[in-house]
C-alpha cells in the first residue's frame, strides 16, 4: 500500500543511511552481523519488529545516539524506514505486504523516575519502570481513511487521505479530491457544488492501540505518599503484551495529551511507547552485590540470626516477640509447590493482628512493609478504586472500561500489609478468597475477562467489631470478617490492651527511650536485613527432611485422635492447619538460609501454631482448643446448645404455636446461656432458615 520512494522523502536521510550502517554492519561480539540475523528472523517468523539493543548503538555511533536524544521521534522514523528498506532487498514481497516495520528499543540511557516527569522532557525519549495498573481493551486505529468522492453527475472517485505519507493525527476530514483536485467546501455540514465525500472504514487502514497506565513500584514510591502513573500509548505488535499487574519497562517518546476544551492550557504528559518488555517475574529488584552477598552468609552462620532478625522487626515497638517472629517468618516464606494436576499449593504465609486500638498494629504493619523487598501498604478500603484485588472500572480519561489493578496483584510477589482489613470493599470480600489461596484473581465484568498473578503474603490488621477485643465472645464475634476469610490466615494474633503495670512502665520506658533519642537500634541494619531476606527468598528452597516431617504428623494425628476417641472434644485441627505448619517450618529454616526444615523448624512452627489455636481456637465456655471458633465461627459448645434451643421452638411449631422470646429467655438461663448470646443464636438461626419470626418476638421452626 505505501509507496516507499515517498516515504523515505520525508525521512530525515543522514539518520536513514546511518541505521541501515549499522543494521547491515554491526557486529557482535560473536562476529555475527547481530542485526542483520535479527531482521531474517523477524521475516521467518512474520513479524514487524526487532529488538534494537541500546548498548550497541552507543558503541557503534556517537551520532546516532545524539539523534535519538535530540529528535527521537524523527531517529525512530528513520530506523523504521532503514529495516525496511533491508527487508525490502530480501523479500520484496513482505516488504509490501506490511505497512510498517519498527526498531525496537529495549533499554535506554538510564531511567527516569516516573514521580520526575515534567514538561522539560517534551518529545524525548525516555525509559520508564513501573507496574500496570489498568489497561483498556485494545482497539483499532484509524491511520489511513478511504474516502469515496462523488460528483453531482455520478462519477466517483476513490482516494485515501491523508494523500502524503502521513498518517491521521486526529479525525480531519479531507479538503479536496487528490484525484479529481476538486475543493471541498463545507457549509452548514452540507458539501456544496462539487459533489460529496463519504469515509469508507471498510477500505480504511487501522492498527491495534492500546492504552495503559503505568504506576511507580512500591519500592519507589516514598513512604507515607501515593503512587504516581502516567498513561502509555502502545500501537501495533506490542498491543496486548503485557496485564495489570506486571511490572515493565517502557520506552518511549513524551507527547502531551489534546487537553479538555475547557482548560485549554493544560494538558497531561504521556508516553508513545516505542517498547515495552515484561520484567521477567519474581526478579528481583534488590541488588546484592559481592560484598553483600558476603555479609549475609556470615550473618547466617551466626547461631543467634534468627533472634537478630526477629529483635530487628520493629524495634521501636516493644514486646510482641512471637508476633515478630510470626512476621519474619512471614517475610521469608514457605516454598510453594506446583503438582502434577496442575495446582499450586501456596508457600505464602498470611497473618492477621486483631487488637485493640493504639497497640502499634499500625506501625508493625508499616515496618513489615518497608522491609520486605517488595512490601506494600494499603488499607482495607484501598488506595484505589481497584482496591485490594482487581475492579472494571470506568476510565476518567477515555470514558472506557478498564481492568485495574489492585494492592494484591501490585504486590504479587511479595508482600502486602493491609491494615483495618475488616474494612474491605464488598468486591474484594469475594475475590480475596482466591488471591490468598490460589494466588490469582480473576475478573469477568463489562466485557472484560482477565485473570491476574497475586502471588502476596497477607499481613493483616482488623479493630476488634465493638471496639475493644471481648474474651468471652470467641474470634468470630469480634471481628468483622467472615470465617471463610479468617480460615485462610495461617496465624492469627490478638493483641489485648491490658493494663499491666510492670509491662506498662516497660513500654513507657521504651517509647520515652526512642522519642528521646529517636533511634531504635536493630541490631541488623534494615538495609541489610531486606536484602538478607531478598537473598533467602530467591536462593533458598529449604525442604523438609524426615526427622521435620515426623515432628508434623505425630503432631497433627496427636490432635486428631483426641477427637476422634471422644465426640465432646472438639476439632482441634485440619489440613488447612497441616499446610500452615509446613509452609512456617519452611520459612523458619529459610530465617538462617537452611536448605533442609530440621526438627528444630518444625518445633517453632507447632510453637506458635499453639499459641495461636490456643488464645484463638480456645472455647472460651470448656477451654479446649476447638478449630471450629476459626473454622465455622462457632465453638461445638455453643454449638450444642444452639441445637438444645432450636429443638424446643420445634416442639412448640409442631403443635402450630410459636415460641415467645421471653420462654427462649427461661431455656436459655437453664442452658447458662447470657443475653447477648442468645441473641445471637436467634438470629444465626434465622439467617440459617431454620426459624422465621411470623410476628415480633415469637419464634416458629421452619418445618423439616
Ligand atoms: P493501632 O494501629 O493498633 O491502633 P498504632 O500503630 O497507631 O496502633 O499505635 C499507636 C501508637 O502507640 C504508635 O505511635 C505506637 O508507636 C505506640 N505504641 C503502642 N504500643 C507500643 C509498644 N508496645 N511499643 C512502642 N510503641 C507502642
Ligand atoms: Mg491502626
Amino acid at each position: 500500500m505505501s509507496n516507499s520512494s515517498s516515504d523515505r522523502a520525508r525521512v530525515n536521510s543522514d539518520y536513514f543511511s546511518l541505521f541501515q550502517d549499522f543494521l547491515q554492519n554491526y557486529v557482535d561480539d560473536y562476529r555475527e552481523k547481530k542485526y542483520m540475523k535479527r531482521i531474517k528472523e523477524m521475516l521467518f517468523h512474520e513479524k514487524k519488529s526487532i529488538p534494537i539493543d541500546y548498548e550497541d548503538i552507543a558503541r557503534y555511533s556517537d551520532e546516532l545516539l545524539l539523534a535519538l536524544d535530540r529528535d527521537p521521534q524523527i531517529a525512530l522514523e528513520a530506523l523504521s524506514e532503514a529495516i525496511k528498506s533491508i527487508v525490502e532487498g530480501i523479500d520484496e514481497k513482505y516488504a509490501m505486504k506490511i505497512r510498517k516495520f519498527y526498531g525496537r528499543l529495549t533499554s535506554w540511557v538510564r531511567p527516569t523516575p516516573i514521580r520526575e516527569m515534567r514538561s522539560d522532557l517534551l518529545n524525548k525519549l525516555v525509559m520508564l519502570e513501573g507496574i500496570v495498573v489498568k489497561s483498556i481493551q485494545p482497539k483499532g486505529k484509524l491511520v489511513k481513511a478511504t474516502y469515496v468522492h462523488t460528483l453531482p453527475d455520478g462519477v466517483q472517485h476513490e482516494f485515501t487521505w491523508p494523500p502524503d505519507d502521513r498518517e491521521l493525527e486526529e479525525m480531519e476530514r479531507p479538503t479536496y479530491c487528490p484525484k479529481c483536485a476538486a475543493e471541498l467546501l463545507e457549509e452548514e455540514g452540507e458539501f456544496l457544488r462539487r459533489g460529496s465525500f463519504r469515509l469508507i472504514l471498510d477500505k480504511s487502514i487501522f492498527i491495534d492501540w492500546q492504552l495503559l497506565a503505568i504506576q511507580e513500584r512500591p519500592e519507589d514510591t516514598p513512604p507515607g505518599q501515593p503512587p504516581r502513573s502516567i498513561y502509555v500509548v502502545l500501537s501495533e505488535d506490542i498491543v496486548d503484551t503485557v496485564r495489570p499487574g506486571d511490572r515493565v519497562t517502557s520506552i518511549g517518546i513524551v507527547k502531551l495529551t489534546r487537553g479538555n476544551r475547557k482548560m485549554s492550557l493544560l494538558h497531561d504528559l504521556y508516553i508513545e511507547a516505542n517498547n515495552i518488555i515484561p520484567a521477567q517475574r519474581h526478579l528481583e529488584e534488590v541488588m546484592i552485590s559481592p560484598e553483600d552477598e558476603a555479609k549475609i552468609v556470615e550473618l547466617s552462620r551466626d547461631p543467634m540470626v534468627r533472634r537478630k532478625i526477629v529483635a530487628s522487626i520493629a524495634p521501636a515497638i516493644h514486646g510482641y516477640w512471637d508476633l515478630k517472629e510470626a512476621i519474619a517468618i512471614l517475610l521469608f516464606g514457605g516454598v510453594p509447590k506446583h503438582l502434577a494436576d496442575g495446582t499450586r499449593i501456596r508457600g505464602e504465609v498470611h497473618i492477621l493482628l486483631i487488637g485493640d486500638p493504639g497497640t502499634a498494629k499500625s506501625q508493625l504493619l508499616q515496618y513489615a512493609s518497608r522491609i520486605a523487598p517488595r512490601g506494600l501498604y494499603t488499607t482495607g478500603k484501598g488506595s484505589s478504586a481497584a482496591g485490594l484485588t482487581a475492579a472494571v472500572v470506568r476510565d476518567r480519561q477515555t470514558g472506557e472500561f478498564s481492568l485495574e489493578a489492585g494492592a494484591m496483584v501490585l504486590a504479587d510477589g511479595g508482600i502486602v500489609a493491609i491494615d483495618e482489613i475488616d474494612k474491605m470493599r464488598e468486591e474484594d470480600r469475594v475475590a480475596i478468597h482466591e488471591a490468598m489461596e490460589q494466588g490469582s484473581v480473576t475478573i469477568s465484568k463489562a466485557g472484560i475477562h482477565a485473570r491476574l498473578s497475586a502471588r502476596a503474603s497477607v499481613l493483616a490488621a482488623a479493630n476488634p467489631k465493638r471496639g475493644r477485643y471481648i474474651d468471652n465472645l470467641g474470634i468470630s464475634e469480634n471481628i468483622n470478617l467472615p470465617i471463610t476469610i479468617l480460615s485462610r490466615f495461617d496465624l492469627i494474633f490478638i493483641i489485648k490492651d491490658i493494663a499491666e503495670i510492670d509491662k506498662d512502665r516497660q513500654v513507657v520506658r521504651h517509647i520515652l527511650d526512642v522519642h528521646s533519642t529517636e533511634e531504635a537500634r536493630a541490631e541488623i541494619p534494615p538495609d541489610l536485613l531486606r536484602k538478607y531476606i531478598a537473598y533467602a527468598r530467591k536462593y533458598v528452597r529449604p525442604r523438609i527432611m524426615d526427622e521435620a516431617k515426623k515432628i508434623i504428623e505425630n503432631y497433627y494425628i496427636e490432635l486428631r485422635k483426641r477427637s476422634a476417641a471422644d465426640p465432646n472434644v472438639p476439632l482441634a485441627i485440619t489440613t488447612r492447619q497441616l499446610e500452615a505448619l509446613i509452609r512456617l517450618s519452611e520459612a523458619h529454616a529459610r530465617m538462617a538460609l537452611k536448605n533442609e526444615v530440621s526438627a528444630e523448624d518444625s518445633l517453632e512452627a507447632i510453637r506458635l501454631m499453639n499459641t495461636v489455636l490456643e488464645k484463638v481456637g480456645l472455647d472460651v465456655e470448656t477451654g479446649m482448643v476447638d478449630i471450629d471458633i476459626i473454622m465455622s465461627g462457632r465453638a461445638k459448645s455453643f454449638r450444642d446448645k444452639e441445637i438444645l434451643i432450636l429443638e424446643q421452638i420445634r416442639e412448640h411449631s409442631k403443635r402450630g404455636e410459636c415460641t415467645k422470646y421471653s420462654e427462649l429467655e427461661k431455656i436459655a438461663e437453664s442452658l447458662d446461656v447470657d443475653h447477648t448470646a442468645l441473641e445471637k443464636i436467634i438470629h444465626d438461626l434465622k439467617k440459617s432458615g431454620d426459624i422465621y419470626e411470623p410476628k415480633t418476638g415469637c419464634y416458629m421452626a421452619v418445618e423439616e
